[in-house]
C-alpha cells in the first residue's frame, strides 16, 4: 500500500488545475508545496511555516526543481489572511511536526482549528481543503479527534466529506477531505 501522503497526491491530482490557487498551510520539508506547485504552474502556491528551516529547505527544493510559482511565508497558518488575497481553490494542513527537526514545535489544537475555519471560508466552490492527521501522538489526538467530529456537522449540501484511514493499524494518519459544493 501507498503512504497516506502517496495517497493525498493521488486525490489532489483530481482537483488542481493548471491555474489554480493553492495553499499548502504546514509546508515543513517543502515536499507538499513541491507537489503542487508541479501541477499548478500557470496558478500560485503560497506556502506557510514557523521554523526557519522550513522555509530554506523548501527554497532549495523549488530551485532544484526549477519551480518558481511560489510565495513562501515565515508565518503563522492561522493569520495566512493577512499574506494572500482572493479564493483557495487547493489547500493542505499536514498537521504534526518536523521529523527531522524540534518534535516539540508541532502544530496546535487552537491555532489549528482558526486557520482551518478561515481556510473553509476562503475555499472557491468545488474547491478541496486536505487534513492530514496524525493520531499518534499527544496534539495530533486532539486535532485529528476534534476535526473528525467537527467535519462530520457539514451540511452534505454544502461539502462532502470523506475520509481515508487504515482500520488496522492502531494511530496510523488518515485524511479527511472536504470539497465545497456550493
Ligand atoms: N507538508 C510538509 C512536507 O511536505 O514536508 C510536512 C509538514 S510537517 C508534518 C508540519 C509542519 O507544520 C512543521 O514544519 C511545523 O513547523 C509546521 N507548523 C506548526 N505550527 C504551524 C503554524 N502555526 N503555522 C504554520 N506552520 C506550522
Amino acid at each position: 500500500m501507498k503512504s497516506i501522503v502517496e495517497y493525498v497526491h493521488l486525490f489532489l491530482l483530481d482537483y488542481i488545475k493548471a491555474d489554480s490557487h493553492c495553499v499548502d498551510f504546514t509546508m515543513g520539508n517543502g515536499n507538499d508545496t513541491c507537489f503542487l506547485a508541479q501541477h499548478a504552474k500557470q496558478g500560485r502556491v503560497d506556502s506557510f511555516d514557523i521554523q526557519p528551516q522550513a522555509i530554506s529547505t523548501t527554497k532549495q527544493k523549488l530551485v532544484e526543481q526549477q519551480l518558481s510559482n511560489v510565495h513562501l511565508h515565515l508565518y503563522s497558518h492561522e493569520k495566512f489572511d493577512e499574506k494572500i488575497e482572493g479564493t483557495i481553490d487547493v489547500g493542505i494542513f499536514n498537521f504534526g511536526y518536523l521529523p527531522t527537526a524540534d518534535k516539540s514545535i508541532t502544530t496546535c489544537l487552537s491555532t489549528s482549528k482558526q486557520a482551518v475555519e478561515k481556510a473553509l471560508a476562503h475555499l472557491s466552490i468545488h474547491g478541496v481543503l486536505v487534513l492530514v492527521l496524525y493520531p499518534g501522538h499527544e496534539e495530533g489526538a486532539k486535532e485529528y479527534a476534534y476535526f473528525d467530529d467537527f467535519t462530520r456537522q457539514f451540511d452534505r449540501h454544502n461539502y462532502h466529506v470523506m475520509k481515508l484511514e487504515m482500520l488496522n493499524k492502531k494511530h496510523a494518519p488518515c485524511m479527511i477531505a472536504i470539497e465545497r459544493n456550493r
